[in-house]
């Protein structure tokens, strides 16, 4: 595979707290890679470590296999932007994005043509004279997209940066980070808490927990096959039973959760007689009569609470065996319009849409 950015064995300390551990993770040209996780994770010291503001404490960062992990945030050549955006306020907006090249030495009448054309990209075409504090928070988000991709990074930083802009701003911004990553080609690593936004935008993810990096995938991978009950849950809402590896079948492991047996998707992990989590979504799976109790794979549960949510409605089941089981369900399901808390239904899902963890 052709080197782009690669980080090896990457960790940081700070007195005896240890904040990063042994992260490699190679960064593919062009991508658009995520770190997604909780606050606290490690996701801005990693993204810190890429600009240079931070010292790794081990390991180190290779750019096309030369080593990088000591040089200096400038030379790295690397577009950023932060949260609060940093733009100069007693700047306009074409001397703030003018900015990146005028320390870079590059004549003025360049300047003025590349300045104009990156506005156009980013959708403030004409805008340029403008002060900072006329701006809206997504104008200002704008700016500060322009002035990290003026110069053609070769990796453009970006941390949280829609957490301040309000959730219809937001979707639209998502919407335009996408169309510039396309327009652009620049390879973007993109730090985030929010598993949507994840989802939406990213040609990879990389889960981090705790200081580690927990998973590496397309959204799909993580979503649809998390690596472990941490990724399962954080992604998404899921339904975890403990059961344990009876069997195996053409294209499933067969388990037993409680006395009841349960189908799910072929898994090398399970081993025969050991113990795993099953996963399965709210979202696969379907509420039936009781009638059709045990004709494929699923559970008896007792109706709770339904909780209305505009395209789909939360169910929350009590299975005959005490443990919770949450349904979403879309509003158009034949059995919402009867459903009574307090009856008994058959939940059943397809053995492919769950999937066994290590326990
Ligand atoms: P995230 O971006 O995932 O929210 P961070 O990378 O910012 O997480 O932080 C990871 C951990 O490192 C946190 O526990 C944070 O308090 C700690 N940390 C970050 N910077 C420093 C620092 N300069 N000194 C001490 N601890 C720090």
């Amino acid at each position: 595979m052709q080197h782009f950015v690669d980080l090896l064995g990457l960790g940081k300390r700070y007195g005896n707290l240890q904040v990063l551990s042994d992260l490699s993770l190679s960064i593919r040209q062009g991508e658009f890679l995520t770190l997604l996780g909780p606050s606290g994770s490690g996701k801005s010291t990693t993204l810190m470590m890429l600009a240079g503001f931070v010292e790794p404490s081990e390991g180190r960062i290779e750019m096309d296999g030369r080593d990088i992990t000591h040089l200096a945030p400038d030379a790295r050549d690397f577009g950023v932007v932060f949260q609060g955006y940093a733009l100069f306020p007693h700047m306009s907006v074409a001397q703030n994005v003018a900015y990146p090249l005028r320390i870079r030495k590059v004549p003025d009448a360049e300047i003025e043509r590349r300045v104009a054309d990156v506005l156009e990209r980013v959708g403030l075409g004409g805008m340029g004279n403008r002060g900072i504090a006329q701006l809206s928070g997504g104008q200002q988000q704008r700016v500060a997209l322009a002035r990290a991709l003026v110069f053609k990074p070769r990796l453009l930083l970006l941390d949280e940066p829609l957490s301040a802009l309000d959730r219809r701003l937001r979707q639209e911004m998502q919407g335009e980070l996408a169309r510039m990553h396309k327009d652009f080609g620049t390879t973007f690593v993109f730090v985030t808490h929010d598993q949507e936004e994840a989802l939406a935008l990213s040609d990879r993810i990389a889960v981090f927990n705790k200081g580690r990096l927990e998973q590496l995938g397309t959204p799909r991978e993580v979503y649809e096959r998390p690596a472990s009950r941490f990724v399962a849950n954080f992604l998404g809402d899921t339904n975890l039973l403990e059961v344990g590896v009876v069997g195996r079948e053409a294209e499933a492991t067969l388990c037993d959760f409680r006395g009841q047996r349960l189908r799910a998707a072929y898994s090398v992990q399970a081993s025969q007689g050991g113990k795993s989590w099953l996963a399965v979504r709210p979202e696969h799976i379907d509420l039936r009569p009781l009638q059709d109790a045990g004709r494929d794979n699923g559970l008896c549960a007792t109706a709770g609470s339904a909780t209305y949510q505009g395209a789909h409605v939360n169910l929350e089941l009590t299975l005959e065996q005490g443990e919770r089981l949450d349904l979403r369900l879309p509003v158009s399901h034949p059995l919402l319009g009867e459903l009574r808390s307090g009856q008994r239904y058959w939940c059943s899902w397809s053995p492919q849409h769950c999937h066994l963890l290590s326990a």
